[in-house]
């Protein structure tokens, strides 16, 4: 049977016990919501990834996962994007990638 493996290109893991944690998950994901909460979900979702101890690895993650969705690190998807923008223009970004493999499931 085949499978989809991820190669991380160094030791990052999405994070397991940020200050997000026993929060809604909704909060971190403020598109799935109407325009007024939207703001709201935003700006407190930002405001506890800033004193999140494991905010450098989320964000890490985030852009190596090239996660398209949510708020990581404290970052939006917009503000996530020029910070890809910056790394590739110093041929510092580094990607997770995905190479099919075939196991024994
Ligand atoms: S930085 Fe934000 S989203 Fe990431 S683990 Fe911490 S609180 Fe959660």
């Amino acid at each position: 049977m085949s499978a989809i493996r991820w190669v991380l290109p160094y030791e990052v893991h999405p994070p397991q016990d940020g200050a997000c944690i026993g929060y809604p998950t909704d909060w971190w994901f403020p598109e799935r919501h109407a325009k007024g909460e939207r703001a709201r979900d935003f700006l407190v979702a930002k405001e506890i990834c800033r004193e999140c101890h494991v905010k450098s690895e989320c964000l890490e993650y985030a852009i190596s996962a090239q996660e398209m969705h949510g708020i990581w690190g404290g970052l939006s998807l917009e503000e996530r994007e020029k910070v890809i923008r910056q790394r590739k223009k110093d041929g510092t970004l580094k990607l997770f990638t995905k190479i099919p493999i075939t196991e024994n499931l």
